[in-house]
Protein backbone atom coordinates (compact mmCIF):
# COMPACT_ATOMS: atom_id res chain seq x y z
CA UNK A 1 0.00 0.00 0.00
CA UNK A 2 1.12 3.63 -0.72
CA UNK A 3 1.46 4.58 2.85
CA UNK A 4 2.99 1.34 4.11
CA UNK A 5 1.03 -0.15 6.37
CA UNK A 6 -1.61 -2.48 7.15
CA UNK A 7 -2.30 -5.94 6.69
CA UNK A 8 -3.17 -8.03 3.78
CA UNK A 9 -5.64 -7.56 1.16
CA UNK A 10 -7.01 -10.15 -2.00
CA UNK A 11 -6.05 -8.04 -4.83
CA UNK A 12 -8.02 -8.54 -8.12
CA UNK A 13 -6.06 -7.54 -10.55
CA UNK A 14 -8.57 -6.48 -14.23
CA UNK A 15 -7.08 -5.60 -17.39
CA UNK A 16 -10.06 -5.02 -19.66
CA UNK A 17 -13.51 -3.74 -20.09
CA UNK A 18 -14.99 -7.33 -20.13
CA UNK A 19 -13.21 -8.33 -16.84
CA UNK A 20 -14.17 -5.34 -15.16
CA UNK A 21 -17.73 -6.22 -16.41
CA UNK A 22 -17.81 -9.72 -14.91
CA UNK A 23 -16.04 -8.34 -11.68
CA UNK A 24 -18.66 -6.36 -10.91
CA UNK A 25 -21.29 -9.14 -11.62
CA UNK A 26 -19.85 -11.08 -9.00
CA UNK A 27 -18.99 -8.69 -6.36
CA UNK A 28 -21.22 -6.44 -4.90
CA UNK A 29 -19.16 -5.97 -1.46
CA UNK A 30 -15.66 -5.27 -2.88
CA UNK A 31 -12.71 -2.36 -2.14
CA UNK A 32 -11.65 -0.48 -5.75
CA UNK A 33 -7.91 0.60 -5.23
CA UNK A 34 -6.30 3.72 -6.60
CA UNK A 35 -2.79 4.15 -5.91
CA UNK A 36 -4.15 3.48 -2.07
CA UNK A 37 -2.85 6.82 -1.47
CA UNK A 38 -6.30 7.75 0.77
CA UNK A 39 -6.67 4.43 2.63
CA UNK A 40 -5.35 2.75 5.69
CA UNK A 41 -5.59 -0.74 6.18
CA UNK A 42 -6.23 -2.31 9.76
CA UNK A 43 -3.10 -4.72 10.72
CA UNK A 44 -5.49 -7.42 9.97
CA UNK A 45 -5.97 -6.51 7.08
CA UNK A 46 -9.45 -7.09 5.12
CA UNK A 47 -11.44 -9.69 3.90
CA UNK A 48 -13.32 -8.10 0.92
CA UNK A 49 -11.55 -8.27 -2.75
CA UNK A 50 -9.66 -5.17 -3.78
CA UNK A 51 -10.21 -4.68 -7.20
CA UNK A 52 -7.08 -2.84 -9.38
CA UNK A 53 -7.09 -1.51 -13.00
CA UNK A 54 -4.23 -2.76 -15.03
CA UNK A 55 -3.61 -2.88 -18.56
CA UNK A 56 -6.31 -1.26 -20.60
CA UNK A 57 -6.99 1.07 -17.45
CA UNK A 58 -3.66 2.56 -17.28
CA UNK A 59 -4.10 4.46 -21.69
CA UNK A 60 -3.64 7.99 -21.94
CA UNK A 61 -4.60 9.27 -25.23
CA UNK A 62 -5.10 12.96 -26.52
CA UNK A 63 -7.77 14.16 -28.82
CA UNK A 64 -7.74 17.72 -29.77
CA UNK A 65 -7.90 19.81 -26.34
CA UNK A 66 -9.20 16.27 -24.26
CA UNK A 67 -7.42 13.75 -22.53
CA UNK A 68 -8.99 10.64 -22.39
CA UNK A 69 -7.43 8.82 -19.59
CA UNK A 70 -8.09 4.97 -18.14
CA UNK A 71 -9.34 5.13 -14.01
CA UNK A 72 -5.62 2.97 -13.72
CA UNK A 73 -3.31 5.52 -14.80
CA UNK A 74 -1.51 7.79 -12.59
CA UNK A 75 -2.58 11.42 -11.99
CA UNK A 76 0.51 12.44 -12.50
CA UNK A 77 0.96 10.84 -15.75
CA UNK A 78 -2.27 12.46 -17.35
CA UNK A 79 -0.98 16.16 -15.78
CA UNK A 80 2.76 15.29 -17.55
CA UNK A 81 1.08 14.48 -20.90
CA UNK A 82 -1.46 17.10 -20.84
CA UNK A 83 1.56 19.44 -20.78
CA UNK A 84 3.59 17.96 -23.46
CA UNK A 85 0.59 18.53 -25.70
CA UNK A 86 0.46 22.22 -24.24
CA UNK A 87 -3.06 21.39 -22.63
CA UNK A 88 -3.64 23.63 -19.43
CA UNK A 89 -6.35 22.86 -16.72
CA UNK A 90 -4.72 20.27 -14.63
CA UNK A 91 -1.31 21.91 -13.09
CA UNK A 92 -2.79 22.74 -9.12
CA UNK A 93 -3.34 18.84 -8.60
CA UNK A 94 0.92 18.11 -9.34
CA UNK A 95 1.66 16.19 -6.70
CA UNK A 96 -1.28 14.38 -5.39
CA UNK A 97 -0.34 10.67 -5.66
CA UNK A 98 -3.65 9.66 -7.03
CA UNK A 99 -4.29 7.44 -9.84
CA UNK A 100 -7.30 8.78 -11.80
CA UNK A 101 -9.85 6.70 -10.48
CA UNK A 102 -9.31 7.68 -6.87
CA UNK A 103 -8.95 11.12 -8.08
CA UNK A 104 -12.18 11.37 -9.62
CA UNK A 105 -14.16 9.42 -6.84
CA UNK A 106 -12.75 11.96 -3.90
CA UNK A 107 -12.49 15.17 -6.19
CA UNK A 108 -8.86 15.57 -5.16
CA UNK A 109 -7.96 19.33 -5.05
CA UNK A 110 -5.16 21.88 -4.03
CA UNK A 111 -4.66 25.58 -4.34
CA UNK A 112 -8.21 26.54 -5.47
CA UNK A 113 -8.66 23.47 -8.41
CA UNK A 114 -10.93 20.36 -8.05
CA UNK A 115 -10.77 17.09 -10.37
CA UNK A 116 -13.96 17.66 -11.58
CA UNK A 117 -13.57 21.62 -12.89
CA UNK A 118 -11.82 19.89 -15.78
CA UNK A 119 -14.16 16.43 -16.04
CA UNK A 120 -16.39 17.11 -19.45
CA UNK A 121 -17.40 12.50 -19.13
CA UNK A 122 -17.33 9.88 -16.85
CA UNK A 123 -17.48 6.02 -17.73
CA UNK A 124 -18.26 3.56 -14.70
CA UNK A 125 -19.45 0.13 -14.32
CA UNK A 126 -22.39 -1.27 -11.95
CA UNK A 127 -23.47 -4.77 -11.84
CA UNK A 128 -21.63 -5.17 -15.11
CA UNK A 129 -22.76 -2.70 -17.25
CA UNK A 130 -20.77 0.40 -18.60
CA UNK A 131 -22.68 3.61 -18.31
CA UNK A 132 -21.65 7.27 -18.70
CA UNK A 133 -22.14 10.38 -17.57
CA UNK A 134 -21.06 13.98 -18.68
CA UNK A 135 -22.03 17.61 -17.77
CA UNK A 136 -23.96 18.29 -15.78
CA UNK A 137 -25.00 14.93 -14.73
CA UNK A 138 -21.57 15.15 -13.06
CA UNK A 139 -22.52 16.07 -9.60
CA UNK A 140 -19.45 16.44 -7.40
CA UNK A 141 -18.77 18.43 -4.18
CA UNK A 142 -15.57 19.05 -2.01
CA UNK A 143 -13.64 15.68 -1.73
CA UNK A 144 -16.90 13.88 -2.90
CA UNK A 145 -16.79 12.85 -6.87
CA UNK A 146 -19.80 11.92 -8.97
CA UNK A 147 -19.78 8.10 -8.84
CA UNK A 148 -20.67 5.95 -5.54
CA UNK A 149 -19.16 2.56 -5.02
CA UNK A 150 -20.11 -0.41 -6.10
CA UNK A 151 -19.56 1.94 -9.13
CA UNK A 152 -16.45 1.62 -10.65
CA UNK A 153 -14.90 4.74 -12.63
CA UNK A 154 -13.43 3.18 -15.62
CA UNK A 155 -12.09 5.88 -17.83
CA UNK A 156 -12.55 9.45 -18.16
CA UNK A 157 -12.62 12.37 -20.35
CA UNK A 158 -10.78 16.29 -19.41
CA UNK A 159 -11.42 18.93 -20.79
CA UNK A 160 -8.73 21.30 -20.94
CA UNK A 161 -7.78 24.35 -22.77
CA UNK A 162 -4.45 25.47 -25.14
CA UNK A 163 -1.87 27.28 -23.23
CA UNK A 164 2.13 27.75 -23.36
CA UNK A 165 4.52 24.55 -22.52
CA UNK A 166 6.14 26.60 -20.48
CA UNK A 167 3.81 28.12 -18.97
CA UNK A 168 2.41 25.37 -18.11
CA UNK A 169 5.58 23.81 -16.95
CA UNK A 170 6.31 26.48 -14.99
CA UNK A 171 3.12 26.26 -13.25
CA UNK A 172 3.69 22.40 -11.93
CA UNK A 173 6.69 23.06 -10.72
CA UNK A 174 5.68 26.42 -8.76
CA UNK A 175 3.03 24.20 -7.49
CA UNK A 176 5.25 21.08 -6.56
CA UNK A 177 7.17 24.30 -4.57
CA UNK A 178 4.38 25.60 -2.67
CA UNK A 179 3.05 21.52 -1.53
CA UNK A 180 7.10 21.31 -0.36
CA UNK A 181 7.18 24.34 1.31
CA UNK A 182 3.24 23.24 3.32
CA UNK A 183 4.45 19.75 4.20
CA UNK A 184 2.14 18.04 1.57
CA UNK A 185 5.18 16.36 0.08
CA UNK A 186 7.02 14.79 3.07
CA UNK A 187 8.95 11.90 3.65
CA UNK A 188 6.33 9.44 5.39
CA UNK A 189 3.80 11.41 5.21
CA UNK A 190 0.22 11.16 4.62
CA UNK A 191 -2.69 13.62 2.80
CA UNK A 192 -4.85 15.59 5.11
CA UNK A 193 -6.14 12.83 7.13
CA UNK A 194 -9.69 15.47 8.24
CA UNK A 195 -11.42 17.38 5.77
CA UNK A 196 -12.16 21.10 6.38
CA UNK A 197 -15.08 21.86 8.11
CA UNK A 198 -16.81 24.27 6.30
CA UNK A 199 -15.04 28.30 6.44
CA UNK A 200 -12.20 26.90 8.68
CA UNK A 201 -8.80 24.79 7.91
CA UNK A 202 -8.31 21.43 10.06
CA UNK A 203 -5.22 21.97 10.25
CA UNK A 204 -5.72 24.95 12.10
CA UNK A 205 -8.19 23.77 14.07
CA UNK A 206 -5.80 21.24 15.03
CA UNK A 207 -2.78 23.98 15.36
CA UNK A 208 -4.74 26.14 17.76
CA UNK A 209 -6.02 22.75 20.14
CA UNK A 210 -2.58 22.11 20.96
CA UNK A 211 -2.24 19.03 18.93
CA UNK A 212 0.57 19.50 17.05
CA UNK A 213 3.11 17.57 18.96
CA UNK A 214 0.84 14.52 19.47
CA UNK A 215 1.68 11.13 18.55
CA UNK A 216 0.84 7.60 19.02
CA UNK A 217 3.19 4.51 18.40
CA UNK A 218 4.99 5.12 15.38
CA UNK A 219 2.59 8.12 14.05
CA UNK A 220 2.55 11.57 14.90
CA UNK A 221 1.18 14.72 13.43
CA UNK A 222 3.40 16.65 10.80
CA UNK A 223 5.52 19.89 12.15
CA UNK A 224 5.20 20.94 8.88
CA UNK A 225 1.12 20.82 8.60
CA UNK A 226 -0.78 19.82 11.74
CA UNK A 227 -3.84 18.20 9.22
CA UNK A 228 -0.95 15.71 8.17
CA UNK A 229 0.40 12.89 10.24
CA UNK A 230 4.20 11.37 9.61
CA UNK A 231 4.75 7.30 9.74
CA UNK A 232 7.25 6.67 11.03
CA UNK A 233 9.65 3.20 10.44
CA UNK A 234 7.65 1.11 13.10
CA UNK A 235 4.38 2.89 11.65
CA UNK A 236 1.09 0.49 12.46
CA UNK A 237 -2.32 0.89 11.30
CA UNK A 238 -3.69 1.56 14.54
CA UNK A 239 -1.81 4.17 15.70
CA UNK A 240 -2.60 6.35 13.02
CA UNK A 241 -6.29 5.07 13.76
CA UNK A 242 -5.82 5.99 17.54
CA UNK A 243 -4.43 9.40 16.48
CA UNK A 244 -7.00 10.59 14.85
CA UNK A 245 -9.41 9.99 17.39
CA UNK A 246 -6.87 11.62 20.21
CA UNK A 247 -7.19 14.76 17.65
CA UNK A 248 -10.59 14.68 17.04
CA UNK A 249 -11.57 13.94 20.94
CA UNK A 250 -9.16 17.31 21.43
CA UNK A 251 -10.63 19.46 18.62
CA UNK A 252 -14.04 18.88 20.03
CA UNK A 253 -13.49 19.98 23.51
CA UNK A 254 -11.70 22.79 22.41
CA UNK A 255 -13.23 24.20 19.62
CA UNK A 256 -17.01 22.10 19.94
CA UNK A 257 -16.31 20.92 16.40
CA UNK A 258 -16.13 17.47 15.43
CA UNK A 259 -13.51 16.76 12.94
CA UNK A 260 -14.45 14.62 9.80
CA UNK A 261 -11.96 12.16 8.74
CA UNK A 262 -10.65 12.86 4.80
CA UNK A 263 -8.71 9.31 4.75
CA UNK A 264 -10.51 6.25 4.75
CA UNK A 265 -9.67 3.51 7.37
CA UNK A 266 -10.43 0.15 6.18
CA UNK A 267 -11.03 -3.36 7.81
CA UNK A 268 -11.70 -3.86 11.70
CA UNK A 269 -9.98 -0.90 13.94
CA UNK A 270 -10.69 0.37 17.21
CA UNK A 271 -11.29 -3.01 18.95
C1 LIG B 1 1.47 12.95 0.34
C2 LIG B 1 -0.01 13.05 0.00
C3 LIG B 1 -0.53 14.25 -0.46
C4 LIG B 1 -1.90 14.38 -0.77
N1 LIG B 1 -2.38 15.58 -1.22
C5 LIG B 1 -3.69 15.71 -1.55
C6 LIG B 1 -4.21 16.94 -2.06
O1 LIG B 1 -3.50 17.93 -2.21
N2 LIG B 1 -5.53 16.98 -2.37
C7 LIG B 1 -6.35 15.91 -2.23
O2 LIG B 1 -7.55 16.01 -2.55
N3 LIG B 1 -5.88 14.74 -1.75
C8 LIG B 1 -4.58 14.61 -1.42
N4 LIG B 1 -4.10 13.42 -0.93
C9 LIG B 1 -5.03 12.28 -0.70
C10 LIG B 1 -5.16 11.32 -1.90
O3 LIG B 1 -4.04 11.40 -2.74
C11 LIG B 1 -6.44 11.62 -2.66
O4 LIG B 1 -7.59 11.38 -1.86
C12 LIG B 1 -6.57 10.79 -3.95
O5 LIG B 1 -7.70 11.21 -4.65
C13 LIG B 1 -6.66 9.29 -3.67
O6 LIG B 1 -6.37 8.65 -4.87
P1 LIG B 1 -5.85 7.14 -4.90
O7 LIG B 1 -5.80 6.73 -6.33
O8 LIG B 1 -4.67 6.96 -4.11
O9 LIG B 1 -7.14 6.45 -4.26
P2 LIG B 1 -7.18 5.35 -3.11
O10 LIG B 1 -6.57 5.93 -1.89
O11 LIG B 1 -6.71 4.05 -3.58
O12 LIG B 1 -8.77 5.28 -2.90
C14 LIG B 1 -9.48 6.40 -2.45
C15 LIG B 1 -10.98 6.16 -2.64
O13 LIG B 1 -11.26 6.12 -4.04
C16 LIG B 1 -11.96 4.89 -4.36
N5 LIG B 1 -11.54 4.50 -5.70
C17 LIG B 1 -10.29 4.36 -6.16
N6 LIG B 1 -10.32 4.01 -7.47
C18 LIG B 1 -11.61 3.92 -7.82
C19 LIG B 1 -12.31 3.59 -9.04
N7 LIG B 1 -11.66 3.29 -10.17
N8 LIG B 1 -13.66 3.60 -9.03
C20 LIG B 1 -14.35 3.91 -7.90
N9 LIG B 1 -13.74 4.22 -6.71
C21 LIG B 1 -12.41 4.23 -6.69
C22 LIG B 1 -11.48 3.92 -3.29
O14 LIG B 1 -12.39 2.85 -3.15
C23 LIG B 1 -11.44 4.82 -2.08
O15 LIG B 1 -12.75 4.95 -1.56
C24 LIG B 1 -2.75 13.26 -0.61
C25 LIG B 1 -2.23 12.03 -0.14
C26 LIG B 1 -0.88 11.93 0.16
C27 LIG B 1 -0.34 10.61 0.66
Amino acid sequence: MYLGCGGAAHIFRVFNASELSGFTVQFNNFRALGNGSNVIISGAGITEPALKLDGAFRKISVRGSEVIAGAGSMLKDVIKKSAAEGLSGLENLSGIPAAVGGAVFKNAGAFGSSVSDALKWVKFYRGGKEYKISGKMISASYRTGPVKIPSVISEVCFSLAKSSKDKILRRIKEIIKMRMEKGFIYKNGTGCIFKNPAKISAGKLIAESSCSRFCSGGVSVSPLHANVFILGGDRRSEDAYALMNKIRARVYKKKGVYLEPLVEFWGVFGK
